[in-house]
This record gives structure tokens, C-alpha cells and sequence, in this order.
């Protein structure tokens, strides 16, 4: 078997731009994969295209000496662009190897180590009644793990945490008394705070109220997340960005945090997820995968997370308090994981068991979007 064409799409639908990946074969097998690397879809693109001009006339089934030569055969490698363009190359060609051995990618992983897969689910309201009415709605329709993701009371661009860390905190805690010890509480601070700034917001909260806490600061510096790590007891959930298993490698040598956001669509795809999940698996770390793109990343980690042994909860953006109104991706991709409850089922169709209808896709077109680009009141540039 030859790879034979290489086709991103890089389009709009829904909410966001998705890029999704077709790779044919000569045996007329394909496999679809999806790039993570949202705004700069682009330079993905670039990136896939000089892929293509020597994985053409491959074999699809050498799916490690692919992913080696990929991020090894030039003189720069490694980074973000580059390990999005290889994700979804690699999750493209586990998908053609499950549908040529007739087997669900995760018997390519591993096998199944349970039937269905748990998810968390989040809400974006801000701090306040609504956060808790959503979080109870989420809880009675089944869903023992939820994620804060409030804003931070942005207005417009201007963004200054000192304004809203009492405030979240406070609001936490009452969350914490309002929905019960039982229930797994977790935020999402988006890495838009300093060392001092998460510091403050941890020590404002009764010990307990948080179970986890997701990317308080950004993570380039693994010696910031340990002058934090001193600070609070909270566990962090962080690698939501990681582009390799090498960025992986000080967090957890050095027991930095608890849950790994692994993203299969930006980590170089389910080749290296494994291997981080394994590495993982040595000091207790367990999975939390980002899943916020389209059907393909979700299918993709659903065989991820049926096959590794140390899991907590997927992401999804499936729940009731995220639906986007109106809208339903389902002509896009006729066949994709469908939540039961709160739980994702395991595929056990050949490939990742997703369709997708290509002319439709190749009817939408991309939108050039922009991250708000976030500014202190002082005019200064912060994180979104
Ligand atoms: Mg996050």
C-alpha cells in the first residue's frame, strides 16, 4: 500500500475553523486527521504540503518510521506548527491501518481498557448564581466531574486579574458548599496569571474547594509551575499546548502536576500520546485529554482514552451547557462519537469510525480569526 494524496481542509464550521486531513492510499483505504493548532491553520498547511512531497508513494503502515522521519529530517526541528501538521498525519494513518487490518484503533493502542470513556463537562459562565445553576444542570444529567471557565470578567479587550481573583475565589467556594464534597470541581484560569496572581487566588479558598486547577500560569518556565507548586496543594491540570513528549518531560520528572491535557491533535498525534501516557503512567499522572475541536479529535482520543491504563475524564464541548444553538455538525460527519450521558461509547467499527461528507466540507470556507488580543489597563499586552 502507497500513499497517493494528501488533502487539508482547513474550514469553517460551527464556531471555529477546523483543519481536517485526508490521506489516500493506491488500495483505496483512506484515513481523516485533525490539526489542533487553532488561528494559525495556515501555517499548517504549509507545513502538511511539504510533508506530502515525500510521504507520497509511502507506506502508510510504517506509521513510527514516518512519524521519526516527519520530525527528524530537518536541521529545525520540533515545534508547535510542525508536531500540529505531523498529529494529524499520524491520526490520518491510524485511521487507514485500523480500516486495513479491519480493527478500532485502539486495538493498534493496546486493546480496550474500558468500555466507555468518562468525560468532564464544562461552563463558561462567569462567577455567580448561573455558574452554579449550570453546574447543577450538568450534575443531573449525569456528569460527576465539572470544569470552571469563567472569563474573569473580561470587558472588551481589557483584561486585569487583581479585579476578579477574590471574586472567583469566593464563588468557588460557594460552589463548593452548593453542589457537595462528592461532586470533582475543577478551573480553568486559561494561563493568564503570574506566580503571585495564582498564588493569591489559591490561599483566598478553603483547602479542598478545588480538585484541580487548570493552567493558572503559561508554561514555557517548568521553575515557575515549582515556585507555584510551593504555594498551593492544589493539583494542576496542564499540557493543553505541549507540542512533544520532550515538553512534557521536566513536568513530569519533576511531579509538577496531577493531570496531563494532553491534546492528540497538537502532540505529534496518538504515536507520541502514548508514549507520553506511558511516561505518565510511571508517576501516577493521569490523562485528562483537550478535546475542544471537531468529530475527528474527539473520535481520535476516545480510542486514546479507552486504551491507556492511568484516565480521568476527556474533555467535551457535547454537553448541555455548551451546545451551541442551531447548530449541528452532523451532515459534516454523517458517522462521530456521540456522548450517552455522560460517557462516550468505544467505537468498535475498523479505523477512528468516523465519516465525513468531503463535498460538503469542500463547500466551507476558512475564516481568518483572531484570539482577542487582551490588553491591562495600562495598555500593556496579557494572555488571552
Ligand atoms: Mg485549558
Amino acid at each position: 500500500m502507497q500513499i497517493t494524496a494528501i488533502r487539508p481542509y482547513a474550514v469553517w464550521i460551527g464556531m471555529r475553523n477546523q483543519l481536517i486531513v485526508k490521506v489516500e492510499t493506491d488500495a483505496g483505504i483512506f484515513g481523516w486527521g485533525e490539526s489542533g493548532l487553532s488561528g494559525r491553520e495556515k501555517a499548517v498547511i504549509g507545513a502538511l504540503e511539504h510533508y506530502a512531497e515525500f510521504l507520497i508513494g509511502r507506506d502508510p503502515m510504517r506509521i513510527g518510521a514516518l512519524w521519526q522521519e516527519m520530525y527528524r529530517s530537518q536541521y529545525f526541528e520540533g515545534g508547535r506548527v510542525l508536531t500540529a501538521a505531523i498529529s494529524a498525519l499520524d491520526i490520518a494513518l491510524h485511521d487507514i491501518k485500523g480500516k486495513a487490518l479491519g480493527v478500532p484503533v485502539y486495538q493498534l493502542l493496546g486493546g480496550k481498557q474500558r468500555d466507555t470513556v468518562p468525560t468532564f463537562a464544562t461552563t463558561a459562565a462567569e462567577p455567580g448564581p448561573e455558574m452554579i445553576a449550570q453546574a447543577k444542570m450538568l450534575m443531573q444529567a449525569g456528569w460527576t466531574a465539572i470544569r470552571l471557565s469563567p472569563s474573569g470578567h473580561r470587558s472588551g479587550d481589557i483584561y486585569e486579574p487583581r479585579e476578579h481573583i477574590a471574586a472567583t475565589a469566593r464563588w468557588c467556594a460557594q460552589a463548593r458548599a452548593d453542589l457537595g464534597e462528592t461532586v470533582v470541581l475543577g478551573l480553568d484560569y486559561h494561563h493568564r496569571l503570574s506566580v503571585a496572581e495564582a498564588a493569591s487566588f489559591c490561599q483566598k479558598m478553603p483547602r479542598g474547594t478545588l480538585d484541580f486547577l487548570e493552567e493558572p500560569i503559561r508554561d514555557e518556565t517548568p521553575q515557575a509551575y515549582e515556585a507555584l507548586r510551593r504555594l498551593t496543594d492544589i493539583p494542576f491540570a496542564i499540557g493543553e499546548e505541549f507540542a512533544s513528549k520532550w515538553q512534557f518531560m521536566p513536568f513530569i520528572e519533576r511531579d509538577i502536576h496531577q493531570f496531563n491535557r494532553i491534546d492528540v491533535c497538537n502532540v505529534g498525534g496518538l504515536t507520541e500520546a502514548m508514549k507520553i501516557a506511558g511516561w505518565s503512567e510511571a508517576h501516577y499522572v493521569d490523562m485528562m485529554p483537550h478535546n475542544p475541536l471537531g468529530p475527528i479529535c474527539t473520535a481520535a482520543t476516545v480510542h486514546f482514552a479507552a486504551a491507556v491504563a492511568n484516565f480521568s475524564w476527556l474533555e467535551t464541548r457535547a454537553s448541555p451547557a455548551e451546545a451551541t444553538p442551531g447548530f449541528d455538525d452532523s451532515a459534516f460527519f454523517p458517522v462521530q462519537p456521540k456522548l450517552q450521558g455522560a460517557r462516550y461509547p468505544v467505537p468498535d467499527t475498523p479505523g477512528l469510525g468516523i465519516e465525513v461528507d468531503e463535498n460538503l466540507v469542500r463547500q466551507q470556507s476558512f475564516r481568518f480569526w483572531e484570539a482577542p488580543h487582551l490588553r491591562r489597563r495600562d495598555g500593556s499586552a496579557t494572555n488571552w
